[in-house]
């Protein structure tokens, strides 16, 4: 069988990637890895399936101990990618999804050489803080500051292989899914 491959998927918080991804899911061949952080879980956000909650002290243990693909720090809180979330499900076929900021990307980069990099955009910077302020799960000190942030992620985008505008969410997962393809051809070609 073959092996699935790695894609890293990165967006300013915002930008319709939650949507995205739950229509790319909805194809069996895409997984998602489910991150470790320290940040304090949303309202209706579950352990084991948002996210891994753990303690600062137990994020750390898992560093030292070499459990972590990569890791990062997003505004005061650590994020990271388990290696049992990712390795295995890829030797099984499945495409492995990492939805995580820019500065992990680029350390996978580095590992993983041979990952799908594509960046998710918004239409305006207007409209992302349209899109935070409506989904009311943040003060506007943070919407301020994830904004910020967001600035700053989009000027990374030029390091990725892709970058797609999240306008029309139909066209967005259909960008998506045609750059997948491209890539797997460009391997099974090779
Ligand atoms: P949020 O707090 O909105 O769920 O996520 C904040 C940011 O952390 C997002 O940009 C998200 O992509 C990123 N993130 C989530 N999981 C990981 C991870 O495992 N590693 C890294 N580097 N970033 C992550």
């Amino acid at each position: 069988m073959n092996k699935g491959r790695l894609i890293v998927f990165s967006a300013p918080s915002g930008c319709g990637k939650g949507t995205m991804l739950a229509e790319i899911l909805k194809d069996e061949r895409f997984a998602v890895s489910v991150s470790a952080t320290t940040r304090a879980p949303r309202e209706g956000e579950q352990d084991g399936v948002n996210y891994h909650f753990l303690t600062r002290e137990d994020f750390e243990q898992r560093i030292a101990d070499g459990k972590f693909i990569e890791h990062a720090e997003y505004c005061r809180n650590l994020y990271g990618t388990l290696v049992s979330e990712v390795d295995g499900r890829i030797e099984q076929g499945l495409n492995v999804i990492l939805e995580i900021e820019p500065q992990g990307a680029m350390k996978v980069r580095e590992k993983r050489p041979d990952a799908i990099f594509v960046f998710i955009v918004p239409p305006s910077i207007g409209e992302l803080r349209r899109r935070l302020k409506k989904r009311g799960t943040e003060t506007d000190e943070v919407i301020e500051e994830r904004i910020s942030k967001a600035a700053w992620e989009i000027s990374q985008a030029e390091k990725y292989d892709y970058v797609i505008v999240n306008d029309a969410l139909e066209d967005a997962v259909s960008d998506f899914f045609t750059v997948i393809r491209a890539e797997q051809l460009k391997q099974e070609f090779s």
